[in-house]
């Protein structure tokens, strides 16, 4: 699937969708609006692919993934000025999605033949039965991914089910096309056949026509959008999952360290422009440090220096992709200030650098009656909020419809442990933000509102199979009867269930 160039879209004679470098509006290329059509022709192509991808196993599947793997790494630099020129990010931004997505392959290559072995589970009649699971893919994959991480929320997903023997049909957001046409040609070229993996292009229609041919959903986008696909889903029962919006807490407690629990705060709170599902959203500090703690972040705040330059450590927040997440940016912010917010730095757009930059943003004297506490934000600002103690950071980080991720910052470890399993969230960190998405061993996901399932560790793989139980009876003194039970099986299934008591251990 090449990137149309303007004067193909006219001779195709189909409707496009054009894309542009958010930090100079120049359009950079365009993609054509897929039919129903075309979608239901795309996934014929991907069952009939499917077997053999299947009968291909495990550990050829991976093999054929590190290629690409290493092909991806080999032409960093260019993968880098592809993510870039679609979503204006810093070049370390760029230089993250592509590294996590090269360790996702190293994880799975080295962990997917274990967990996708055919399992032996305890029989109900030791000595005669044997009990199995298999786990098979479920056939066509589909993914529907936002545009902030054009190639880590797209391709972390996707990757298991490729390893898991699916195919794939990828429909990407129609605002960052270009880096998953890129990362799946560069597949095709080590390679993968063409029909394992394709790309559906265009929005929100050719998405819901994707929907209606895979056999299998995973969705990375909004909550509103989620919940659409989750009951198209439902209707034709097939199992999806959603990895949706946040609103995520960060905690600072009176033990913590204040200079690395603000500049924590920033790279929680302002890395890739706040544009990030897990970006931290709200801010609760402890009464006795709270208003060391906001000099601190202010002053770390404007050190910042945000631009377009290509440096690796002194660019540390690059262009927003999206007008319509800059105005909702600008209408949260204005509508604090007018409930009593007071704007600590930032709040202004920066037309100087290019269309969509936006100062970083601190806001103190905030409250939860304000949408900047409650709806998710998704760009670079920082409420703080003033809490009592403890007890009631972990109220105020609760008293949200999202729960994704969060942090907490603390100088006792083992009491942070205990108060971040108080938080309703699919994960959380302790003196620190963000790791999780470089983790590729640790599910994760969302609770409540930002949700359904896991995307890495065995869970992430899991997701992509289904189970099928087997049975095997090498019919020891088996003779012909006409009920499912004999005197004779009642005993020993009598007894055994006496013994897996005494013995759980050996025989459960
Ligand atoms: P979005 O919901 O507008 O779009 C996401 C994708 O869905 C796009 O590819 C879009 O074309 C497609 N789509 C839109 N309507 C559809 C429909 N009716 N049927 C099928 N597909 C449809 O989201 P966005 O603006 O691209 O992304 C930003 C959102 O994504 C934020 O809310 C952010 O928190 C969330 N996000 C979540 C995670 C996570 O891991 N939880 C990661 C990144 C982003």
């Amino acid at each position: 699937m090449a990137v149309m160039e303007k004067s193909d879209v006219k001779s195709a004679g189909q409707e496009a969708i054009p894309v542009k470098n958010p930090v100079t509006g120049a359009t950079i290329g365009s993609i054509p609006v897929m039919t129903r059509d075309e979608v239901q022709a795309a996934a014929q192509r991907a069952r009939a692919a499917q077997p053999a991808w299947e009968a291909l196993g495990v550990k050829e599947r991976a093999k054929l993934l590190l290629k690409w793997s290493d092909a991806l790494i080999a032409d960093l630099e260019n993968a880098i000025r592809i993510i870039r020129s679609e979503t204006g990010k810093n070049r370390m931004g760029a230089w993250e999605e592509v590294i996590v997505i090269a360790s996702t392959v190293n994880y799975y290559h080295y962990r997917a033949p274990g967990i996708l072995r055919p399992q032996s589970r305890r029989p109900l009649v030791i000595g005669k039965q044997k009990a199995k699971v298999y786990y098979k893919p479920h056939g066509i994959c589909g993914f529907i991914t936002p545009w902030n991480y054009p190639m880590l929320n797209a391709l972390q997903d996707l990757i298991p089910a490729l390893f898991a023997g699916n195919t794939v049909l990828h429909k990407p957001s129609e605002v960052t096309p270009l880096t998953s046409i890129y990362a799946v040609e560069l597949m095709h070229k080590v390679g993968i056949p063409k029909d394992v993996i394709q790309i559906i292009t265009g929005a929100g229609t050719t998405g819901a026509a994707l929907v209606d041919v895979v056999d299998y959903v995973a969705f990375t986008g909004s909550t509103a959008t989620g919940r659409k696909i989750a009951m198209r889903c439902a209707e034709r029962l097939i199992p999806c999952s959603l990895e949706l919006g946040g609103k995520d807490p960060l905690i600072v407690l009176k033990d913590a360290n204040l200079d690395l629990a603000a500049s924590g705060t920033v790279v929680g709170g302002l890395d890739n422009a706040g544009q990030i599902c897990i970006s931290t959203e709200r801010v609760y500090v402890e009464d006795p440090v709270y208003d060391q703690y906001v000099e601190k972040l202010k002053y770390y705040v404007q050190q910042m220096n945000i631009g377009t330059g290509d440096g690796m450590f002194d660019v540390h927040m690059g262009s927003m992709t999206n007008e319509r997440e800059l105005l909702k940016v600008e209408d949260q912010v204005a509508e604090a200030v007018q409930k009593g917010a007071k704007l600590v730095t930032g709040g202004k757009r920066r037309p100087d650098i290019g269309p969509l930059f936006y100062e970083p943003t601190v806001l103190t004297d905030v409250n939860h009656d304000m949408k900047v506490m409650r709806e998710e934000t998704f760009g670079p600002v920082i409420p703080v909020m003033r809490v009592k103690d403890a007890d009631e950071a972990i109220r105020l980080a609760n008293d949200s419809e999202y729960g994704l991720s969060g942090a907490i910052y603390t100088h006792d470890l083992k009491r942070g442990e205990a108060l971040a399993t108080r938080v309703q969230s699919g994960d959380m960190h302790i003196n620190c933000t963000q790791w999780i998405f470089g983790m590729p061993s640790l599910p994760m996901g969302g609770v409540k509102n930002s949700g359904l399932g896991r995307r890495n560790g065995p869970e992430g793989l899991l997701r992509f199979v289904k189970s099928q139980s087997l049975v095997i009876d090498n019919q020891l003194m088996d003779k012909p009867k006409l009920t499912q039970l004999d005197p004779f099986t009642m005993r020993v299934a009598l007894l055994l269930m006496k013994l897996r008591r005494l013995l759980p251990r050996l025989l459960v």
